[in-house]
């Protein structure tokens, strides 16, 4: 089966939003249109019909794009049946464990709440990509707007069990400073200093560090290590429960 064809625009300040087109169908879904114009504009460039909109969750740089855009394309909106009603213009509600279609594409709900109550990631089996909001960054994760520790580690660890070969396509561009506070953590850790040096070249030259491939996420993302002894350890905390854990190294990350 043909993989998803996906492309990504830089939006705003440092997001990102994403186009997937099904090459067997037509269908093509737009992930967390913060805006429309330039969602609009890549269409044209294409030559692509909008069909759907997947919304990870309700913040205005990720649903801002979604009336507009379904008043010039008639397309549907698909976000989680929990957030329904912070979902401007939704018309199809899914919850962890359902599958929504694309096309002839599949993917996987999965209840990722932490970043706001009633976040939702979609994952792609077929095409090796999950569309993760801004639940897990590449080297970072989201901020706890609306959720406990608890429940963010519990989503990380659902995304962190897809297979390492899954591509993650987050909502932001913010590597290169996650890539500075985890060097703070993890200083020895020789996967993580390769992949800084990569991130601040690309940088350099204005481009995108995202998507990542899980596996190095795995091997470098201390928010996805929080039950790791060294990270424990770069923590002040020893044998310590993961949450635990987690919860230090977001506090520190807030305030790096
Ligand atoms: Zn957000
Ligand atoms: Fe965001």
């Amino acid at each position: 089966m043909a993989e998803l064809d996906i492309r990504q625009i830089a939006v705003l300040r440092d997001n990102y939003v994403y186009l997937a087109r099904d090459p067997e169908t037509d269908a093509c879904a737009a992930v967390d249109p913060a805006v429309a114009p330039p969602v609009l504009a890549m269409l044209q460039d294409l030559g692509w019909r909008l069909s759907h909109i997947l919304c990870t969750h309700h913040h205005h740089d990720h649903v801002g794009g979604n009336l507009e855009l379904k008043r010039a394309t008639g397309c549907t909106i698909v976000g989680n049946r929990a957030d329904a009603d912070r979902i401007p213009g939704i018309d199809v509600m899914v919850s962890e464990g359902e599958e929504i279609t694309v096309g002839s594409q599949v993917a996987r709900v999965f209840d990722v709440s932490g970043h706001t109550r009633g976040h939702i990631a979609y994952w792609f089996p077929g095409s090796r990509a999950a569309f993760v909001g801004d639940t897990l960054f590449a080297l970072g994760c989201g901020r706890l707007f609306e959720g406990t520790p608890a429940e963010m580690w519990r989503s990380l660890c659902k995304l962190r069990d897809l297979p390492a070969e899954t591509r993650i396509y987050c909502g932001h561009e913010y590597t290169e400073s996650n890539a500075a506070f985890a060097l703070t953590l993890d200083p020895d850790n020789e996967a993580l200093i390769a992949r800084a040096e990569r991130i601040r070249a690309l940088r350099r030259e204005g481009r995108p560090t995202v998507p990542s491939v899980l596996a190095e996420e795995q091997a470098t993302n201390p928010f996805l290590r929080a039950d790791e002894a060294a990270l424990q350890r770069a923590v002040g905390l020893v044998d310590a429960d993961p949450v635990a854990t987690f919860a230090e190294i977001r506090r520190r990350k807030d305030s790096f």
